[in-house]
């Protein structure tokens, strides 16, 4: 035999020998679509790939409906508008709300989904910036206080004047619903890419880690990458939404609810790994706004999440749980590895 057609033979008989260990995991399908403002895009290995991928879709889709903050059919948008009236809500969107709320409780309140009406004075509703005086904010933080929303009995009450925001948690969300289906029609690897919130099923189709990178927050490049497996992947920057104002200071759309401005704790990028995306989306915000010490305090109470912090001065702080997982691009960077 000639040494190039021995090479094919070779190569076609390993092609059948992979696949009966590997099950049809060479099938792929993906599907890329605009849902929450957000380019996602999902690529699913395995038998039921296409269907798999079709369904993430429309569950997205559903669960922007559902949780839009500007939609004036969705759930969320009836309780912002009544007036302070109880509103019943779907078990759903009641269940969501009740862990959003317990996490900005677990969170001393540097997550509040109650900060909407500060999102909007800012303009980073409609990219219609602004710099809202102190007055201004002063009022708004009135009705800033995610201890004064109620779920009860499938009926939410809000006092007039406040409104939900679940911009902060919505994706994480959306990412547990979809590895959901995606279980259940059998996937056993996926990579769920919706804007800075990754979630990954399985492994990669080899078995190997997905290799994960996380953006730098300058804008150029990557500051490194993670290879982890089975788990969400959430990101939180300034650098996603801000805009520079005519002094030249930047502000970003990840508020501070205990002072209405952008929030400046320091960290300029904040990463969390855990297995629930909603956790993850949560304190990815909450971690940002509560800067690092805090961010480390409540790690070391947790067991539910690691986390990569980058701070302005390029230091990079990273929990004992993903310390192997981490590789930096830049090798003499500052990296602090934190331990229990
Ligand atoms: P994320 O990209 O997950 O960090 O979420 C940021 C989005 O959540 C913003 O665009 C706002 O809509 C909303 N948001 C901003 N600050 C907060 C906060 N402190 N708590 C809850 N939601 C917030
Ligand atoms: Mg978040």
């Amino acid at each position: 035999m000639e040494k190039r057609t021995l090479k094919r033979a070779l190569a076609a008989l390993c092609a059948v020998c992979v696949l009966p260990f590997s099950g049809c995991a060479e099938k792929k399908a993906e599907t890329t679509f605009l849902a929450m403002d957000t380019v996602m895009s999902v690529s699913v290995y395995g038998e039921n790939a296409r269907e798999a991928a079709d369904a993430c879709r429309a569950e997205a889709e559903r669960l922007e409906k559902l949780l839009s903050v500007t939609d004036g059919n969705s759930e969320i948008y009836a309780v912002n508008n009544a007036g302070g009236a109880p509103v019943s809500v779907s078990a759903e969107t009641a269940e969501l709300l009740e862990k959003a709320l317990e996490l900005c409780q677990r969170t001393a309140g540097a997550l509040d989904v109650t900060v909407y009406p500060l999102v909007r004075a800012w303009g980073f509703t409609t990219g219609e910036y602004r710099v809202p005086d102190e007055s201004e904010l002063a009022a708004l933080l009135e009705n800033v206080d995610h201890s004064r929303v109620s779920v009860e009995n499938g009926e939410v009450t809000l006092p007039a004047g406040m409104e939900l925001d679940l911009g902060a948690v919505a994706k994480g969300y959306t990412a547990d619903r979809l590895a959901e289906i995606l279980s259940g029609m059998g996937v056993e690897s996926a990579l769920l890419n919706l804007g800075h919130n990754i979630h990954l099923i399985g492994s990669k189709p080899d078995g190997s880690d997905w290799v994960i990178a996380v953006q730098s927050p300058d804008g150029g490049g990557y500051a490194g990458t993670l290879a982890v497996s089975a788990c969400a992947v959430v990101t939180s920057g300034g650098y996603e939404r801000f805009f520079t104002d005519e002094n030249g200071e930047t502000h970003h759309h990840i508020i501070d609810p205990a002072t209405g401005q952008s929030a400046a704790s320091g960290i300029i990028s904040a990463t969390i790994v855990g297995k629930s995306g909603l956790v993850c989306d949560a304190l990815s915000t909450a971690v940002y706004v509560m800067g690092a010490e805090k961010a480390v305090s409540l790690w070391r109470e947790s067991s539910d999440f690691e986390m990569l912090l980058i701070g302005a001065d390029g230091g990079i702080t990273v929990t004992a749980g993903i310390a192997e997982a981490f590789t930096p691009t830049d090798t003499d960077a500052d990296i602090t590895v934190v331990t229990r």
